[in-house]
């Protein structure tokens, strides 16, 4: 490769890194201080430590830029919110009164007063806390927090770049404030927002930043003109300020498409752009516009969102490419690598000859540093590197792990019978109310009752060897029987068995199949405090044995009433692991689906005549773009009736979805051609039961009649109420009684009450027919 003067000091750089630490010492320093044992100097001193390590590792690694302010001790937007001034009028005092104390307020609330709402952060499984504005809000800026942890990387003698939540993704990510009118819509306080802005630029170039970082992400997705124009008029009023540092704005996760014009004829000085996944559009639509004269380009070439090792050389032929679009070139992963956990080194029970394949924000930032040097010294320069590279990608393309021929065979022999059930719904639901004999208004649950201090106990003796398999399936067969014994107290019309042997609804099924590696360390940040372990789909998919039907079938030998069968869905599968990169989401969502439609099969075969196959993600995977949206729902679709469809017209399937709102894929829903969805409602007053009526959903459903997110009992006439409410959409032969979703954080007592009042109410809704 020729090196030419865009190309001669590229640098490497990342917007952001996981905050927690190697041993998750962030989590156990907030914790303790929220419980009393560590001391806000304790923590901060924690935090700060954990701030160095983490920049003096992307220094020695190579990283010519380190990033600052990405850091958190609970979420970036509400940093944001702290840095503009906007806190909620009911946390004001807490604020004042102490500043982190009232920072945790907002996280979590208190005894008195709510948190801010929580929703996921783009297509991630991270959340952030959704900001509050309304007409009076009135912005000040707090850039303390910004300026205080640039110094730190500068007092380390490293060049930094803060990076911030730009002002019209923090808009676009807000809702209005309570009390605000109806319609009101946050982008109308930019004008307001602006200036303080301003401020907070002026006080980092004061600081000393010769480049500050403006993360724009809600530009890639579907924006209205008038959305557009606030992004024009934002950045040329940020651009056109007198005293500020460099301006390098991000965007990340899909393309720019109609957003890329404004911003490349911004008066900005970079951009960043994702060049991974659907945003590899994003080169082909910077050359139409014509390139970024005269801008510096920050190039995500790397996926910082999964956790694969990068094909340097494709990399490089894509950065080989942009040179001659910007004045410079640089080099980082797609967006901040707080989707990834740490170190893949750590990650010693994976076979070594898989454990290679692995890249997680580590070994990225390596390759970072590999490719900006590759950029601007030529391939020459990193030959070794690529040469290890290709062998590695050779070992991950010829390994019988990436390419099993028997699923291969079985994929490509579906057909379109294969996902479709034999009889239509009218007359499978005749079959099944002949064998199933269901009281109109059935009550169910949606699967797990609470996950008690004991069998987590129990899991811990099992790991540490303190009991064996049999005695953990001992522990796990008493809390059945417990459970069963307690449904059939309640007087509970569909049963199921509880759940207690999952530790997690996508880990317990992963470890079962073939072609799913867990990580021991793959700590992912998804809120605050609370990290998952995602595992990674490495392989191709195959389900050497049943994974439920024991627990299923020594349920139902407890009980004459229907025991559910309960298995989590391909696209929740899919949506809560780290997904192959080497071919298409549709093609591991059928590999997963056929392994699923065994477990199926069984649990039929086995004398289970209700069988529910959660999918709880599905609308949260659906792409940002609408453009991308049809072709994701026909193959997710196509998964879950693939799982679903092998069975008899009598077998009932159940699905279960929650976390979101529906309406807008209501078809969808549709097409999964289930014969029974629970869904998520009672907070909405049963919303969704009006948009299924509304779109003529002709099969059965079970809006949710009590919020299991908090510990409050619904009384009997509440549920009564949402019952009668229900009704009003849906006949009261395809209306089902069900909380809104499973039980595992809810507590005994409550569960026992909430339980008999739900079937209390089904009761008296019934008499009323
Ligand atoms: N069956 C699962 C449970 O009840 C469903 C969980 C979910 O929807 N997230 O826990
Ligand atoms: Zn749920």
């Amino acid at each position: 490769m020729t090196t030419t003067s865009a190309a001669a000091a590229a640098r490497a750089t990342v917007y952001g890194y996981p905050r927690q630490g190697q041993g998750r010492e962030l989590k156990k320093a907030i914790e303790g201080y929220w419980k009393g044992r560590v001391t806000a100097g304790a923590l901060h001193a924690t935090a700060a430590e954990l701030r160095r390590t983490v920049w003096q590792q992307l220094a020695q690694a190579g990283l010519h830029e380190v990033p600052t302010g990405d850091f958190s001790l609970y979420d970036h937007v509400l940093d944001t919110t702290v840095m503009v001034g906007a806190v909620p009028e009911r946390h004001r005092a807490a604020v004042e009164a102490d500043a982190l104390d009232g920072y945790f307020a907002m996280a979590r609330g208190t005894q008195d007063v709510a948190p801010l709402e929580m929703t996921k952060w783009f297509d991630t499984n991270y959340h952030y806390l959704v900001p509050e504005l309304g007409p009076d809000t009135v912005f000040t800026a707090d850039a303390r927090k910004q300026l205080a942890e640039f110094k730190e990387a500068l007092a380390l003698g490293l060049t930094a770049r803060p990076v911030l939540v730009g002002p019209v993704t923090y808009l676009l990510l807000a809702k209005p404030a309570p009390g605000a009118p109806a319609g009101f819509d946050p982008l109308t306080l930019l004008d307001r927002l602006l200036p303080v802005y301003a401020e907070v630029l002026a006080d980092l170039r004061a600081a000393g930043a010769p480049w500050v970082q403006l993360d724009e992400p809600a530009l890639v997705q579907d924006r209205t003109p008038a959305e557009l124009d606030a992004a024009r008029r934002a950045y040329r009023e940020l651009g056109g300020l007198a005293d500020r540092p460099k301006l390098l704005v991000a965007s990340y996760f899909d393309r720019l498409g109609e957003a890329l014009p404004v911003l490349a004829k911004a008066p900005v000085d970079g951009l960043a752009l994702d060049f991974t996944g659907p945003a590899a559009a994003n080169l082909d639509a910077l050359a139409r516009v014509g390139g970024l004269p005269g801008k510096r380009l920050v190039a995500g070439v790397v996926d910082g969102r999964n956790i694969w090792v990068n094909d340097l050389e494709k990399s490089l032929a894509t950065l080989g490419t942009l040179l001659g679009l910007a004045d410079r070139v640089d080099v980082s992963a797609s967006c901040s690598l707080l989707h990834v956990p740490l170190d893949a080194s750590a990650e010693q029970d994976v076979d070594p000859q898989i454990a290679r394949w692995l890249s997680f924000a580590r070994q990225k930032t390596a390759e970072l540093a590999t490719l900006a040097r590759g950029l601007s010294k030529g391939t020459g320069a990193i030959a070794g590197e690529l040469a290890a590279n290709r062998a590695v990608l050779a070992s991950r393309a010829g390994s019988p792990l990436t390419r099993d021929p028997a699923v291969r065979t079985r994929t490509a022999a579906v057909t379109d019978a294969d996902a479709r059930r034999a009889l239509p719904y009218p007359e499978r639901a005749a079959a099944q109310r002949a064998r199933l004999g269901l009281p109109p208004l059935p009550t169910t649950t949606i699967g797990s009752f609470p996950q008690t201090a004991e069998l987590r106990a129990a899991r811990a003796d099992l790991r540490a060897g303190r009991i064996g398999a049999d005695g953990y399936e001992d522990r796990i067969r008493a809390e059945i029987q417990e459970v069963i014994a307690l449904q059939e107290k309640t007087g509970l019309d569909v049963l199921v068995h509880g759940e207690p042997e999952r530790n997690d609804m996508v880990q317990y099924f992963a470890e079962q199949l073939n072609g799913y590696l867990a990580t021991r360390h793959g700590w992912v940040q998804s809120y605050g405090t609370r990290y998952v372990r995602p595992p990674i789909l490495a392989g191709d998919i195959a389900r050497p044995a049943p994974m439920s039907v024991r627990w299923t079938t020594y349920a139902q030998s407890l009980t004459a009433k229907p025991v559910k069968g309960m298995l989590t869905g391909p696209v929740t599968m899919l949506a809560w692991s780290f997904v192959r990169d080497d071919q298409p989401l549709a093609d591991t969502a059928r590999q997963l689906a056929l392994a699923l439609r065994d477990e199926v099969t069984d649990l039929e075969a086995a004398g289970t005549a209700v069988i529910q196959v959660d999918e709880p993600a599905l609308r949260e995977t659906l792409p940002l773009r609408a453009a991308d949206q049809g072709a994701y729902l026909a193959w997710a679709t196509e998964a879950f009736r693939l799982t679903t469809s092998g069975v008899r017209p009598d077998t009932q399937i159940h699905t279960h979805m929650c976390y979101a709102e529906f309406g807008d894929i209501v078809q969808a829903i549709d097409d999964l051609d289930a014969d029974v969805i629970s869904l998520e409602a009672a907070r909405s007053h049963m919303q969704v039961a009006r948009e299924l009526a509304a779109h003529g959903y002709p099969r059965e459903a079970g809006p949710g009649v009590w919020d299991i997110h908090s510990p409050r009992v619904p009384s009997v006439a509440e549920a009564t109420d949402l019952l009668r409410t229900g009704l009003e959409a849906l006949p009261a032969d395809r209306l089902w009684v069900n909380p809104d979703c499973g039980l595992k954080t809810r507590g005994r007592p409550e569960t026992r009450a909430s339980l008999e009042h739900l079937v209390a109410a089904a009761r008296a809704v019934r008499e009323e027919l």
